[in-house]
């Protein structure tokens, strides 16, 4: 048995669904589970729309028009997708009354992107003549807390989904699943989502509860390159990466995989392969617990913008106890996630990457320490060996002083497989491509 994720722009239309099909349908013989996210930007407009009936219009055109020209064009009729327009519509004239959305709301909201999708790839395998049954997230058992908006799934969920699915594992169960993606319900039967991007979770959990010889995450591109095509055309695919170094690829900026996807297939060593839909004969890439030959210097390099940098210093603090406690406390607080760190022993740098508003935290810290806040920050981090390091970083620093970057601050994460630097969010693409350059030559 294997899973394989499609996500929203793989269903964007009928075009591309038809596409899918075919794929799905030349992987019969291996027994797919299937999970699938909304099509196209159907979760973007489902919150748009949320935000439009909180402010007193119901308009869910857009939504509506491209799921019935979709089913149109396919020559598939499927009465559960009017239904849960119909639905739709009910909870968005609810929001429109009320003037208020809560988180939990909300999720149940853009939860009709994914179920609407799945019911449509079913009813279009199922002409084909190919049989496929379409699952809401619940019928395999995904269950999560309430944690609304970013939900985790539970323990249980490890027993749940092979009992769901055991049938067609076996063999006693014909018709392909069909599942959704991104979403779950909560103890108390109420709908939760996993996070933005959280279908590729679905689909790790899946193949790792299932034991399933591969996961396979589909995209446009041929697996994971060494960094992003649009910044440098050189780019070039890289055959194997490690769950770790995937994670801290999702965190910095690659748009491959979500980065909490990586934790059930880590537990299970399940591999994870990302594959080219246009290109299927294409091995693509694929994540493993361990590099099969040795590991290579540089693997890849990614950029994240919108980061701003915080940079803190106490002299009092100097060598008292609990300096970097009392910080991270703030940041707790104020429930910041801190990306990439730097410490002295009376000043510590930090990264955030949010658009919420920072000035509480800056005026809690204050309180001790004297605080800049520098925006319009990137991060900037170089996949690799980091026990290497020093032959890395000097290939590195010797490109950029060419080229007169200045590097504001430079982390080596402890996970040693990721070198990042801060550099200006308006000469990050410049940095990558130099980097590029030099480190793939
Ligand atoms: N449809 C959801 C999103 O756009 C989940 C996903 O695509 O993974 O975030
Ligand atoms: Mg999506």
């Amino acid at each position: 048995m294997i899973v394989m994720k499609f996500g929203g722009s793989s269903v964007a239309n009928a075009e591309r669904i038809r596409h899918v099909a075919e794929i799905i349908r030349a992987y019969a013989e291996k027994r797919p589970a299937v999970v699938l996210s909304a099509m196209g930007d159907t979760t973007d407009h489902l919150l748009e729309a949320a935000d439009a009936a909180v402010g007193g219009t119901v308009d869910i055109e857009k939504v509506e028009k491209l799921h019935f020209d979709t089913a149109r064009e396919l020559g598939i009729d499927v009465p559960a997708i009017a239904e849960l327009l119909g639905e739709l519509r009910t909870l968005l004239t609810g929001i429109s009354m009320l003037h208020e959305l809560t988180r939990r709301t909300r999720d149940y909201l853009v939860s009709f992107g994914e179920r609407m999708s799945v019911r449509m790839m079913a009813a279009y395998l199922q002409k084909l003549g190919t049989p496929a049954r379409f699952y809401d997230a619940w019928d395999v058992g995904m269950v999560s807390d309430s944690n609304y908006m970013s939900a985790e799934l539970l323990d249980e969920v490890w027993e749940n989904i092979p009992r769901c699915l055991g049938d067609y594992k076996s063999g006693a169960q014909k018709e392909i699943p069909i599942v959704t993606g991104f979403i779950a319900k909560d103890k108390n039967g109420i709908i939760t989502t996993l996070g933005r991007g959280g279908s590729d979770l679905s689909a790790t959990m899946i193949g790792a509860a299932m034991g399933a010889e591969e996961i396979q995450t589909w995209k446009d591109v041929d697996g994971i390159l060494t960094t992003d095509p649009r910044v440098v055309k050189e780019a070039r695919p890289v055959p194997e990466v490690t769950y770790e170094e995937a994670q801290e690829l999702a965190m910095f900026g690659s748009q491959v995989l979500h980065p909490r996807s990586m934790i059930p297939c880590r537990r299970t060593g399940t591999p994870v392969r990302v594959k080219n839909s246009y290109n299927i004969k294409s091995p693509g890439s694929v994540i493993v617990e361990k590099h099969s030959g040795e590991t290579p210097r540089v693997t890849a390099i990614t950029s994240v913008k919108g980061v701003t940098l915080i940079d803190i210093e106490s002299s009092r603090m100097l060598g008292a106890a609990g300096f970097l406690a009392h910080i991270f406390n703030q940041f707790l607080k104020w429930e910041l996630s801190i990306d990439v760190i730097a410490t002295s022993e009376v000043s510590v740098s930090l990264t955030v990457n949010t658009k919420k508003d920072l000035s509480g935290l800056v005026a809690d810290l204050e309180k001790a320490s004297k605080v800049v806040v520098k925006k319009d920050k990137a991060i900037v981090t170089i996949i690799c060996d980091a026990t290497r390091s020093s032959s890395i970083l000097s290939d590195v620093f010797t490109a950029l002083g060419r080229e007169g970057v200045n590097v504001q601050m430079i982390s080596q994460g402890a996970s040693k497989v990721n070198i990042s630097m801060l550099v200006d969010a308006s000469e990050a693409n410049r940095v990558v491509q130099i980097l590029h350059g030099a480190l793939f030559g």
